[in-house]
């Protein structure tokens, strides 16, 4: 046991928080699975490491985390080839333990950047207008990639919509409309290059989560009658993960309860 202040123990400090913190994750969602009589194996973490450095991405990877998400292209390009880099050839081999992180873009999307985003994500989970389902089917081709899609659904509630009229900006957390979606299902699957996954949403401010996620899953299931593989619902995040769960989440976005409080991002 060396120095207590070499980087190295550092590191090994917090590797065993992260340790400690996914345990915890795990343990709530486990949870949350039993008291909706679901089965765990059917819930995916996805650890989302906005803000965090490559250095924690390859420390839960070594630790059984496959998925991994991301908010901000500038960001996340740079981390996804240094994390590629320290793992090197260790990954992908088939064996357990050894899958390649799969990366997911989560935050809202200029079309300008679905080039940039195509390169590097497997999945974009934030297609909200049918712009973008356009750009990304062009990156996605230009990338030689297929990316994996989830519908954003905005889970504001009319009363909400109306507030915010004239406020453009303030529908700052994304999505479409539930009538929209079929018809930019339509439009993903009628592109190239992108699988459509499922639904994503971010719970509405100021309201209990429960009952919007059930509008959520409501939204999914009528999309699975008209797309049966269409099967994901990512719901859940630190602090509403085990209503995402009761109401059908596949797929749990975890960023605070993995990896501690974010500073602000100036
Ligand atoms: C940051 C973020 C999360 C994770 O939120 P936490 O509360 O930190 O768990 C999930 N989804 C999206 C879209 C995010 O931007």
């Amino acid at each position: 046991m060396a120095g207590a202040d070499t980087p190295g123990d550092d590191r090994g400090a917090e590797a065993s928080r992260l340790w400690a913190n996914l345990r915890d994750v795990r343990s709530r969602i486990e949870a949350a699975a039993r008291s909706a009589g679901r089965d765990p194996a059917e819930l995916t973490l996805v650890a989302v490491s906005k803000t965090w450095p490559a250095a924690d991405v390859v420390a839960l990877h070594a630790l059984g985390v496959t998925h991994f998400a991301e908010n901000r292209e500038q960001e996340a390009a740079p981390k996804v080839a240094e994390v590629q880099a320290r793992l090197g050839s260790t990954t992908g081999e088939g064996r357990p333990g050894t899958e390649r992180p799969i990366w997911h873009y989560v935050g809202q999307l200029q079309r300008n950047k679905a080039n940039a985003v195509a390169r590097w994500a497997d999945w974009v989970q934030c297609v909200d207008r049918p712009e973008l389902v356009t750009s990304l089917a062009r990156a996605a081709a230009a990338a030689g990639r297929e990316l994996t899609v989830c519908l954003q659904v905005s889970l504001d509630t009319p009363a909400a919509g109306l507030r915010r009229v004239g406020d453009s900006g303030a529908r700052g957390r994304g999505g479409a409309a539930p009538a929209d979606i079929p018809r930019l299902a339509d439009l993903v699957a009628a592109a190239g290059g992108l699988r459509l996954a499922g639904v994503m949403a971010v719970a509405p401010r100021g309201e209990p989560p429960r009952p919007a996620f059930a509008r959520l899953r409501e939204v999914a299931e009528s999309l699975r009658t008209i797309y049966p593989p269409a099967h994901v619902i990512s719901a859940g995040m630190s602090g509403d993960l085990e209503a995402a769960v009761a109401e059908g989440a596949t797929h749990l976005r975890i960023g605070t309860a993995l990896f501690g409080e974010r500073l602000p991002v100036p």
